[in-house]
């Protein structure tokens, strides 16, 4: 069995807001991410490289909250977190406050693969990269006039619905299990419009955004950073599994539904287990994802 899951955020969003446009480019960004991540799947590639390939295709995608089109910090800037890990090995890398690279879910990789460390921030990320050979792109490639309006929109103190919720909305991540059984977890991110320079949220924060062990399932979150890294979601709900019993559904939903909203922690989870089991759970208003498995059709949702 083989399968994989991935997010484009998750939040408040309001219907009337999405204009038919819109969700039509959001649903093809998904369809195009959940295909070329499942394809190296099929083809007998590794979990890893699956999620790698999808959360690449999203960062690409300017409708999404993470490297082409991230969030703005309060002072203007794009600042991109990332991380994955692998299941198997339990190795795993993170960037984070990245701003000259195009994909930061492969410098997370190579955190991962070729150094002794498991995350690196800033201009220590960056200087890393080059000695990998990573080419670099201007911070204005990030840049997209909608986010800039909803940066412009929080600094002047418009607390319109829309204006708090849909702005950081967009985070991306997978989760997939191949078909040698093992797991790996990747999410990626510009993290909340208005956040204050250098902050970081749990995206690139192993066992809060990101966390794979094929005892147990791989996970990626979205949400409030900072309720997740607080709850420690994406290891909890591992623990909880291996250490507690429940099977992937119940404990992906106690903690989504029961420790998170208590604390504010809007968002959601997407999870698969080593048997294939996917579980997508979120206590916000929606959530962009799509999954696919082993010899069924992929499925697409935003809503509840
Ligand atoms: N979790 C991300 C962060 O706090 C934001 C999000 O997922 O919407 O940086």
């Amino acid at each position: 069995m083989f399968g994989m899951a991935i997010h484009g955020g998750a939040g408040t969003l309001p219907r009337a807001d999405m204009s038919a446009e819109a969700e039509r480019r959001y649903r093809a960004g998904l369809q195009e991410a959940i295909d070329a991540g499942f394809a190296v799947l099929e083809e007998g590639g590794t979990s890893v490289d699956a999620v790698t390939r999808a959360v690449m295709l999203l960062e690409d995608n300017p409708v999404f909250n993470a490297a082409k089109g991230a969030v703005f910090t309060l002072d203007g800037r794009n600042e991109l977190d990332a991380s994955i890990m692998d299941g198997s090995t339990l190795k795993a890398g993170a960037v984070c406050g990245v701003t000259r690279i195009r994909n930061p879910v492969t410098l997370a990789r190579a955190v991962m693969e070729k150094s002794p460390h498991v995350m690196l921030a800033g201009v220590g990320a960056e200087e890393f990269a080059s000695t990998q050979g990573f080419s670099f792109v201007p911070p204005s490639y990030f840049h997209t006039p909608e986010r800039w309006r909803q940066l412009e929109r929080i600094r002047g103190g418009d607390a319109g619905l829309s204006a708090l919720t849909i702005s950081h909305i967009g985070t991306v991540g997978a989760v997939a299990l191949d078909i040698h059984g093992g797991l790996a977890a990747a999410t990626s991110t510009g993290g909340m419009t208005g956040k204050r320079y250098q902050r970081i949220g749990d995206s690139p924060i192993i066992g809060a955004g990101t966390y794979a062990d094929n005892r147990s399932c791989a996970v990626s979150a979205t949400g409030h950073g900072e309720v997740f890294i607080r709850t420690v979601v994406a290891h909890d709900i591992c623990s909880r599994m291996r250490f507690g019993g429940r099977d992937i559904g119940t404990a992906v939903r106690e903690v989504v539904l029961e420790e998170l909203p208590p604390l504010g922690g809007e968002g959601g989870v997407i999870a698969i287990d080593a048997r294939g089991e996917i579980v997508i759970e979120f206590n916000s208003q929606g959530m962009f994802r799509a999954s696919r498995r082993q010899g069924e059709l992929a499925q697409i949702g935003i809503y509840a």
